[in-house]
């Protein structure tokens, strides 16, 4: 029987977007998750930042607060703001080990092995991307639909031909 750590450890290597698409289709469908999103000042860390060190802080988190087989204040160790991080946990049930037992089927009083912390930031990084992919002023990205961008530039394209 392969296991899960198994399964991710070949995807491991430097693929941070391995999450399988029926997770972001499960949680497009969560109301409560669905109405998670960056504030402007939010953005602006991770616009200073950049993703690569909000995901070095994301991996800090995970270690410390979800990892550990008991982990310290278990359902509540997730503030609701206060870093890009915490909102994106809050945004794909990665928060605390009852929600990702329930969404991410990773049982509950085990720490997580390292692929699993892994899988638990490549989901945050595409989360992150996601959401930074929308204007502040934006639409709701609920399902995340593909931006238009593509058909703007056929339309500049026109114009200057
Ligand atoms: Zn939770």
């Amino acid at each position: 029987m392969v296991s899960q750590g198994d399964l991710f450890k070949q995807d491991d290597k430097k693929d941070l977007s391995f999450v399988p698409s029926d997770v972001w289709e499960r949680l497009s469908h969560s109301k409560f998750r669905r109405k998670f999103h960056l504030n402007s000042s939010d953005r602006q860390y991770l616009q200073e930042k950049g993703l690569p060190v909000i995901l070095e802080h994301g991996a800090d988190f995970i270690a410390k607060r979800l990892a550990p087989a008991q982990p310290v204040r278990d359902g509540r160790q997730t503030p609701w703001k206060g870093h890009p991080v915490f909102v994106a946990q809050h945004a794909t049930a990665t928060c605390c080990r009852s929600c990702l037992e329930k969404w991410h089927h990773f049982p509950k009083g085990q720490s997580l092995t390292s692929a699993q912390q892994t899988y638990v930031l490549s989901v945050l990084a595409g989360w992150l991307e996601k959401e930074m992919s929308f204007s502040e002023t934006g639409e709701c990205n609920a399902g995340f639909e593909p931006s238009s961008e593509k058909e703007d530039i056929k339309k500049k394209d026109v114009k200057k031909a």
